[in-house]
């Protein structure tokens, strides 16, 4: 037999069995940004290898070691799959003069691309959605971003996921608590680990949420960023923190919270939780206000957040909140072929009431007119062989609707149909009339999609 070929190490398929929550999870995403007036965009997955080298710092990890980069064979451009979206909304906001006229609220979703070594939690390809607010300079849109990330954990029901955030300060701020980090590491440089040394002069900011469980003490006592802002930094601070005080957004200041790219300035945040083991940082965010002059266009302060949508769905599966999304509203089975002109015409009245339903129908595999002999196109009617109810019903199971659809020929000699509840566990059932199908299949609808 000839070799298989499989997928990339850390790049995943999405199979039905889950792909009706990712697109669930986009529809809720999708209706949360309008709510925000945010508008979508959608950027090629490859851009110019400079964009990341630019935007995100030549000495992160990212740039350093992460980057899937090749040469276009043809005309020799160094060209990147994108690492994260932010870089390529700017270059795209610079390049099509979208801050002409206006400041811009902009949302995407798609795949991005990391070399780094997959565990749980942590791919080559992984997804991201995420939201950029360009052209504002207060803490407002700090303030909105962040309300509309917990607005959708609340809405998702989410729990156990906490707020971090810290301030960066300006540049010359930085700068300055810069000089004294590396004075005081220098201080320790016998206790400092290989990494921590290569980074002391080039990223020492990074070595600030190092994991090496040896540094902790080391880096907890070192002097920290929020002691070297000025007052406007501080002020902006404060009034981010007043809207989130105001409206219920719980946070916990971490000192040492600093992101992996360099483009960050004044307030960075954290959304994490302890629920999904060691990759517990759900979504990530900050302002980035020297990012858009950096890449060519005219300065303009920035702010935005993105989420690995990965994580944020094994979370939903972790606690449980996947059940109440169901792929399927109803299955329909069928038990004899010669009923259905009557199922369709019931199925299809029932879809355009807006419930998703899956009417039966026999397949290759599961007609076998005659013992050890699967059915083929050349026998006459294999159409005829719907499977036993046993395994219609099985099939009902395993498609994740909520409700069966008994279509027998008892039902249909009297004009009903029996809707029989697959989910509650006592396999409640009804019978309903066919001539009454839109009104019981309306009350059907909104009870399983109350708010459509
Ligand atoms: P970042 O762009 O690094 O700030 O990441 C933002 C979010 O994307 C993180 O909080 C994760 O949820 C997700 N993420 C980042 N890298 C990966 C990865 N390699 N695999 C899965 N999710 C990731």
């Amino acid at each position: 037999m000839t070799e298989k070929i499989t997928a990339v190490k850390g790049m995943n398929d999405v199979l039905p069995k889950d792909s009706y929550l990712w697109e669930w999870l986009e529809a809720q995403v999708r209706d949360l940004m309008h709510a925000y007036a945010y508008s979508n965009i959608r950027t090629p997955i490859v851009e110019p290898t400079a964009l990341f080298v630019r935007g995100l710092g030549e000495v992160t990890d990212i740039v350093e070691k992460e980057m899937y980069s090749f040469e276009d064979r043809l005309n020799g451009e160094q060209l990147t799959l994108r690492p994260e979206a932010t870089a390529g909304v700017v270059r795209s906001v610079v390049e099509n003069n979208l801050l002409y006229d206006a400041p811009r609220r902009l949302y995407y979703m798609g795949p991005m691309f990391r070399h780094e070594r997959p565990q749980r939690g942590r791919y080559r390809q992984f997804h991201q959605m995420g939201a950029e607010a360009l052209g504002f300079a207060g803490p407002e849109l700090d303030a909105e971003l962040i309300l509309m990330a917990h607005a959708l954990w609340q809405h998702l029901g989410l729990k156990d996921v906490r707020l971090e955030l810290n301030s960066l300060g300006q540049p010359p701020e930085r700068a300055q608590h810069r000089q004294a980090l590396i004075a005081y590491l220098q201080d320790h440089a016998q206790l400092l680990d290989e990494e921590a040394k290569r980074r002391l002069h080039t990223n020492p900011l990074r070595i600030l949420d190092t994991k090496n469980p040896d540094l902790q003490g080391l880096v907890n006592a070192a002097p920290r960023l929020i002691d070297f802002l000025g007052q406007t930094s501080l002020a902006h601070f404060e009034s981010l923190k007043a809207i989130l005080d105001a409206n219920g957004v719980a946070y916990t200041l971490n000192p040492r919270l600093v992101r992996g790219m360099d483009y960050y300035n004044l307030t960075v945040f954290e959304f994490v939780t302890q629920s999904l083991g060691s990759q517990g940082t759900l979504c990530g965010g900050g302002r980035y206000d020297y990012l858009i002059e950096q890449l060519g266009g005219k300065p303009a302060p920035a702010v935005g957040w993105a989420f690995g949508v990965e994580r944020v769905l094994e979370l939903i599966k972790a606690q449980g909140l996947a059940q109440s999304v169901a792929p399927l509203d109803c299955f329909a089975i069928v038990p004899q072929a010669q009923s259905f002109p009557v199922v369709f015409k019931a199925v299809e009245s029932l879809r355009r009431l807006g419930l998703k339903v899956q009417m039966h129908a026999p397949s290759l595999g599961q007609a076998k007119p005659e013992e050890g002999k699967l059915a083929s196109l050349d026998d006459k009617t294999p159409w005829q062989h719907v499977g036993s109810m046993k395994s219609q019903f099985k099939r009902a199971d395993s498609s994740g609707a909520m409700y069966a659809l008994i279509f027998g020929s008892d039902e249909l000699a009297t004009g009903c149909v029996t809707v029989k509840s697959l989910r509650d566990g006592q396999g409640l059932q009804r019978v309903e009339l066919l001539k009454d199908i839109d009104q019981w299949g309306k009350a059907l609808q909104s009870s399983l999609h109350p708010k459509s």
